[in-house]
């Protein structure tokens, strides 16, 4: 169901299905989308420093129906702070702006050489004084993976990649299940260009629901976190629809076959700081 989760390594419950708010603006925008996510049964909030939204998101969490300690509470530390010093800062920030005094998961927005061997320092730190429930990566490729491991005291329990049909990355996603870390999808709509696809108004039909829901769909059966964006209570609502129906087999192996590795945000590889 819309409250389902996957098992952390740490043992930690991490709910499959979220809200994502980038682009979501700070002030009435974000808090309404937060709210109306939350009083509809979402469970899970992604948001980042760098969105620049965690004060409206915050207020949004106030303004639910629901307790901030039934929730996941997801922020990122942007690659300016990276360093031990300034992540442990930036952490206190984001607390600050949010206005909670823990986070369920903190992540590295994007990997950034040997500094990021120290930020990872600072949420090792920050896990083991129990400040947040979960630590994690996000748009780390393998080998930017295999370098932390070279340091890292705790493995990440999360990795935040762009995922959809377009860009599976199938063999990140078995490394990163061979060590315990779960996958989890952003632009998982592929920002909006998922509907132009006649696949996916094929398989709309064919299952009488709209192209998110499969998408979406498709995500959960592949055992990947997905947090899709919209700031829109009808989309909001709509998108997390998703309990009623399973893609078969076939429809599953449909969608994994139309990767063509293309991005619609930036390559980890080359990311211009
Ligand atoms: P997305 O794939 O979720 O697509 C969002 C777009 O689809 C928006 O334009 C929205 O208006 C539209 N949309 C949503 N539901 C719709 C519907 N039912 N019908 C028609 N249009 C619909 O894109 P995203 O926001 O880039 O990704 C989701 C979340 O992932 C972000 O909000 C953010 O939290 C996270 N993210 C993380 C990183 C990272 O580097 N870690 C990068 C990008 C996004």
């Amino acid at each position: 169901d819309l409250q389902g989760s996957f098992e952390l390594h740490n043992g930690v419950q991490m709910p499959y299905f979220g809200l994502g708010v980038y682009l979501s603006k700070d002030g009435s925008e974000v808090i309404n989308a937060v709210k109306e996510a939350l009083n509809h049964g979402y469970r899970h909030i992604d948001t980042a420093s760098v969105y620049d939204n965690e004060e409206g998101v915050g207020q949004g969490i106030r303004e639910s129906n629901v307790d901030r300690n039934d929730m996941f509470l997801v922020s990122k530390v942007w690659n300016t702070d990276q360093g031990y010093d300034s992540t442990l800062r930036a952490f206190d920030a984001s607390l600050e702006r949010l206005g909670t005094d823990y986070l369920d998961l903190y992540l590295v927005h994007w990997p950034k050489g040997e500094i990021s061997k120290e930020t990872w320092k600072a949420l090792e730190k920050l896990y083991k004084e129990k400040r947040v429930r979960a630590i994690g990566v996000s748009n780390f490729l393998q080998h930017h993976l295999e370098d932390l491991l070279t340091s890292a005291e705790i493995v990440p329990m999360v990795n935040q990649m762009e995922f959809h049909p377009y860009l599976v990355q199938q063999d990140l996603i078995d490394f990163c299940n061979s060590k315990g870390i779960q996958y989890e999808a952003w632009s998982p709509l592929m920002q909006g260009n998922i509907f132009d696809l006649d696949i996916m108004k094929d398989l709309a039909s064919k299952y009488n629901k709209t192209i998110a829901q499969i998408v979406l769909r498709w995500d959960l059966q592949k055992g990947v976190v997905t947090i899709p964006k919209s700031s829109k209570k009808e989309r909001i609502i709509a998108n997390s629809d998703l309990f009623d129906f399973e893609l078969s087999e076939d429809d599953v192996q449909l969608l994994d076959g139309l990767d063509r590795g293309k991005r619609f945000g930036p390559d980890p590889d080359n990311f211009d700081f």
